[in-house]
């Protein structure tokens, strides 16, 4: 899918725009929460640009594994993955997703309370 002009998360991803980058690989950027919810905040971007997980295909499948796994890897990096972590998606508005390009956000450093606000 093309990458969106007006889309702040391709523009991070084009260096157009600054943000702390974390990991980056062939498919994925990931960088700093600009407003941390955590001690550990950080957003798992896919290159490509796909507005919510209601525009996902069969074909992204894979994508999405990979963008689990490397929640997983950060998680254990930073030495949270036995204390505990958090891995979600906000899809439209009832979720408060802000930014239409999906990011998988990772949590840690605090007891994260249930059910989520
Ligand atoms: P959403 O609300 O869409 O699930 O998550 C968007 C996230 O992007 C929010 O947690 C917000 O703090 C973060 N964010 C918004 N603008 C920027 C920015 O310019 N740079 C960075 N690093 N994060 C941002
Ligand atoms: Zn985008």
């Amino acid at each position: 899918m093309a990458r969106m002009s007006d889309c702040l998360f391709c523009k991070i991803i084009a260096g157009q725009v600054p943000a702390s980058i974390v990991y980056q690989d062939e498919t994925l950027v990931v960088i700093k929460d600009i407003n941390p919810q955590a001690p550990l905040h950080v957003l798992i971007i896919p290159r490509t640009h796909i507005p919510t997980l209601n525009d996902l295909s069969p074909a992204d499948d894979a994508l999405v594994g990979t963008m689990f796994r490397r929640a997983a890897a950060l998680a254990k990096e930073s030495g949270y993955h036995e204390r505990g972590y958090r891995t979600v998606f906000n899809t439209s508005r009832e979720a408060g997703q802000s930014v239409f390009h999906i990011h998988l956000h990772l949590l840690a450093g605090r007891a994260l309370t249930w059910p989520p606000g």
